[in-house]
């Protein structure tokens, strides 16, 4: 089966930015006919855009090295008026800098204008971007095999990932069960994966929630 679910045209660089809200979506998956669920996972790849998450969560994206992606530049791409994510837990909180009180959106504005500002000024913005926050938006697609899929989701549904890549595996996982439930309904944390929680101290404990959870995931 080689199928293209979607269809978007993106170009990962030369292209200015506009604010979206975060996007996922299976560019394309290959899966080849063969006889054992463990052999097709190993010879499947399935690509995928996500679109809108802060550099923060792309770093931890890609850390998973058994994968191949493209990332949009930020030496070419200008950052003018920047998109960014705002974390829940800074919204209406201020902070007093150089005598005046401060928040999220305040900061990462004047931030923009001090990166146009240096761009105004010839800084090449392979150096202007220097300036840039973690919380600044970006575009990635990436492949990886199905054995590598199932690992990356099994870590990074758990509730001690980070709230951001946890959202995007949440919706990778639904759009692979959608697609491919006989694949994918057994996958998610590993308390719902391997039927117990692999992390010791740091437990969220609450497996039954989260074995529930996933188990109606849709
Ligand atoms: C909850 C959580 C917290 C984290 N906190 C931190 C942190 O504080 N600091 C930090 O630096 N990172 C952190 N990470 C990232 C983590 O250290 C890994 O970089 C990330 O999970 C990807 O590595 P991996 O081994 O899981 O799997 P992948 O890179 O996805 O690889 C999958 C598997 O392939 C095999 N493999 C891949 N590459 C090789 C290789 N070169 N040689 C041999 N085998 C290989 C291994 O078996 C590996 O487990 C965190 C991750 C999670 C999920």
């Amino acid at each position: 089966m080689n199928s293209i679910f979607y269809c978007k045209i993106i170009s990962l660089c030369n292209k200015t930015l506009e604010v979206f809200p975060l996007e996922v979506l299976l560019l394309s998956a290959n899966l080849p006919e063969l006889p054992s669920k463990e052999e097709l996972l190993r010879h499947a790849t399935f690509t995928f855009l996500v679109d809108g998450i802060s550099r923060a969560c792309s770093h931890q994206l890609v850390r998973h090295r058994p994968a191949s992606y493209s990332q949009q530049s930020q030496r070419y791409v200008a950052m003018k008026n920047f998109p960014f994510v705002e974390p829940e837990t800074v919204r209406g909180v201020k902070v007093e800098l150089e005598g005046k009180e401060m928040g999220f959106k305040e900061l990462m504005e004047l931030v923009g204008k001090f990166y146009e500002g240096l761009v105004e000024k010839g800084v090449p913005k392979e150096d202007a971007r220097f300036v840039l926050p973690n919380a600044c938006t970006t575009r990635i697609v990436f492949t990886m095999n199905g054995e590598e899929l199932v690992h990356f989701l099994r870590l990074r549904t758990c509730s001690r990932a980070q709230w951001e890549i946890r959202e995007v595996a949440v919706e990778m996982l639904k759009i692979l069960r959608e697609k491919f439930p006989g694949l994918f309904d057994g996958v998610g944390p590993n308390c719902y994966y391997l039927g117990y929680c692999t992390e010791g101290k740091k437990t969220c404990g609450r497996p039954e929630e989260v074995r529930e959870l996933f188990r109606n995931l849709k």
